[in-house]
């Protein structure tokens, strides 16, 4: 009998993803395309394929067995993952192929991709701009129409924000509903893993493929059946001067509208709690960072200094050669908000106004479906010079939010402002997610997502190919 040919060459893919990512790189690793066969390679394809899933690409803090889990930090360059994160193991066995692992800020702490310090990576459409993170390698790679699907992690907006700046979907789900065995831990009772897509359906059928309960994570949870109405719900906007940029405000506005169009009633909600989001979010973030952490002392395994007098100097020279800036900025931090005879001053005082927030959430969700909200305050930055460290976090009071309430929240692309992408978010109660789909469905109606100019898919990029080869 005949050898079954698989239907595209992963090899090829590999090749295809080399080429087209060459001015972006949203890739820290490219799989070598030995083994496994592609289920749906291009968006268009994947969109026929019902059933089947695409090439995915997987953030860097995402285990995948014999691919690399660098964390974008020298401290674990040169691990290799022996195990796959349960994400991954189910969407490995829905027929899905990881075809590469994307770049991200260390340990998923920043707003750019820029704390990398393994490589850098553009953004699309403007190749001096950042491209967004903690997960921008995977919005990136979206963007590009490298991948159809990719996954990620939201810490505290570390797939929304991204998504917004790339001008693609990006959802973080209700805490819990998607296993975190296998993620890196950064701040494990803030963090869940996320899907980018290019298309809404796609983005629906991954979560799903991925939710459920799963033994290796205690936490995790099914997500109860909320079969989706056809009711259209009320959307709570937000109301007063909420600090945005004026093409972010514009297109919130504009957003506003396009969802009255569609038949969207729509109600005035204010969030008292949102100056609290920032503060809360970095004192309980940092103090879960300073443990989680804590793990990487150039014992058992990751990066390790060529010399070092007795195990407190090893500790010092691994933690002070491998880690970067930011991330060791973070573990001061939180050692300090959690330091003995303070917790009350800080720990505790934060984990009083998460309370608030996740209450006060209950109450707007007494009045509506849920809250269109801007996910970023600006579009995608300059790499230098724009926006200070200090000030991406002030910039993540309306992601981190979701977070810390530990409610699902979708960012879907709203069109374009001077040339670049911007984003909204859908954020609703827990397990509401299909209520977010099915708005979003409707959104893309008006409001499709678009691709930068020049950026192919693979079928596009074969067909290419096979016309300079002279159409053979
Ligand atoms: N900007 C946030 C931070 O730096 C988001 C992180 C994330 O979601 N991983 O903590």
């Amino acid at each position: 009998m005949k050898e079954k040919k698989p239907p595209f060459d992963p090899a090829e893919y590999a090749r295809f993803l080399r080429e087209n990512d060459a001015e972006v790189g949203a890739f820290l690793e490219i799989a070598s395309g030995s083994g496994g066969t592609f289920a749906a390679p291009s968006v268009p394809a994947a969109l026929a394929a019902t059933g089947n899933h695409p090439p995915v690409a997987v953030k860097d803090n995402i285990a995948v067995a014999g691919m690399h889990l660098t964390c974008g930090s020298r401290m674990l360059e040169n691990l290799v993952s022996p195990y796959d994160a349960t994400a991954v193991t189910r969407l490995k066995a829905a027929g899905a192929t990881v075809v590469g692992k994307t770049n991200l800020d260390e340990f998923g702490m920043g707003s750019s991709t820029d704390n990398s310090a393994l490589g850098t990576t553009n953004n699309p459409w403007d190749h001096t701009r950042v491209c967004g993170g903690s997960s921008g390698g995977s919005a990136a790679a979206v963007a590009q129409q490298l991948v159809p699907v990719a996954l990620g992690s939201d810490t505290g907006g570390s797939v929304r924000q991204p998504a917004a700046f790339c001008g693609v979907y990006g959802l973080k789900p209700t805490y819990g509903t998607v296993s975190r065995y296998g993620l890196v831990a950064y701040a494990s009772s803030l963090e869940v893993i996320g899907v980018f897509g290019a298309d809404i359906h796609q983005v629906a059928q991954t979560y799903r493929t991925i939710a459920g309960a799963d033994p290796l994570d205690q936490s995790s949870l099914d997500p109860p059946d909320t079969a989706h109405s056809d009711a259209r719900p009320t959307i709570g906007v937000l109301q007063g001067d909420l600090g945005l940029s004026p093409e972010v405000a514009r297109n919130y506005a504009a957003t506003q509208q396009a969802l009255e169009q569609l038949g969207y009633p729509t109600a005035p909600v204010t969030l008292s709690t949102l100056e609290y989001v920032v503060p809360a979010y970095y004192t309980i973030a940092t103090a879960e960072a300073s443990t989680n952490l804590a793990r990487y002392n150039g014992v058992r395994y990751g990066y390790r200094p060529d010399w070092a007098e007795n195990p407190e100097e090893l500790m010092r020279k691994a933690r002070s050669e491998a880690l970067g800036d930011e991330v060791k900025l973070r573990i001061l931090l939180g050692t300090y908000v959690l330091r003995s005879g303070f917790q009350d001053q800080y720990y505790t005082r934060a984990q009083k106004i998460r309370t608030l927030i996740r209450r006060e959430l209950d109450e707007v969700y007494q009045g509506v479906g849920m809250i269109l909200m801007p996910v970023f305050p600006v579009q995608a930055f300059p790499h230098s010079g724009s926006l200070d460290a200090f000030q991406q976090k002030v910039a993540d009071r309306f992601t981190c939010t979701a977070n810390l309430a530990a409610v699902p929240a979708l960012t879907v692309p709203t069109g374009l402002e001077n040339g670049l992408p911007v984003g909204m978010q859908l954020m609703g109660p827990a397990f509401s997610e299909e209520r977010l789909f099915g708005v979003a469905r409707e959104l893309a109606t008006v409001m499709p997502l678009q691709f930068p100019p020049g950026t192919r898919d693979y079928a596009a990029w074969l067909r290419e190919g096979a016309q300079a080869r002279g159409g053979s």
